[in-house]
């Protein structure tokens, strides 16, 4: 287990970046955040395997920036929120892409064990608007985003997230990927940087 005690829920923003939202010919939420769960059954940490399951023919990376909150948020104010966040750690939003065009909602495609990988927190300060994020492939540069690139911040996410549900201690937010996903196969690399803050290594198996 990568996070002791495990998370009650791991909250993942979806299409905050407009270029992410295009390379899929999504429309990008203008008025509110788009937001969907992960189980924690789903979460490996740095250096385990992501594991490939037999019902998907395309398994996909989505390197994020994520938020480890660190106290209770309940309706909460965005510097409320901003004081919630006990560390910022790289996240791969894993995803069966093919499932999650098929499925009306997102549960089964972001969903499977090993989907949820995250690497070690950092627990000093950061300007939560420009925090860089870069996925590599086998090595390869495959994406490369700025928290000043998202639609919706960080503390609006997480003020937004808290007026639906309660955030508790040890909760992980994912705020969304940059344009560049791609295919994972048996055998390759993924990592996720964010730049001097947390990196991330998982095998593909
Ligand atoms: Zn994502």
């Amino acid at each position: 287990m990568p996070l002791v005690p495990r998370p009650s829920k791991i909250v993942c923003i979806g299409r905050n970046y407009v270029d992410h939202a295009k390379e899929l010919g999504n429309p990008v939420p203008d008025k509110e955040p788009l937001f969907f769960l992960k189980p924690p059954s789903s979460l490996i940490g740095n250096g385990d395997a992501i594991v490939l399951p037999p019902q998907s023919k395309q398994v996909e990376y989505e390197g994020e920036i994520a938020l480890l909150i660190g106290s209770t948020l309940s309706r909460a104010s965005e510097a409320e929120a901003t004081q919630a966040i006990r560390g910022i750690v790289a996240l791969n939003d894993v995803t069966a892409r093919d499932l999650q065009r098929k499925d009306s909602q997102w549960t089964r495609a972001k969903g499977f064990d090993t989907f949820c990988a995250v690497g070690d927190p950092y627990f000093g300060t950061v300007d939560l608007a420009n925090i860089e994020v870069i996925t590599r492939l086998n090595g390869v540069e495959r994406q490369r985003g700025n928290s000043s690139q998202m639609v919706f911040s960080i503390p609006f996410c997480l003020s937004f997230i808290s007026h639906v549900m309660t955030l508790e201690p040890g909760d992980i937010v994912a705020t969304g990927t940059p344009a560049g996903i791609g295919r994972l196969s048996s055998g390759d690399v993924v990592e996720v940087e964010l730049v001097g803050i947390s990196t991330l290594r998982n095998t593909v198996a």
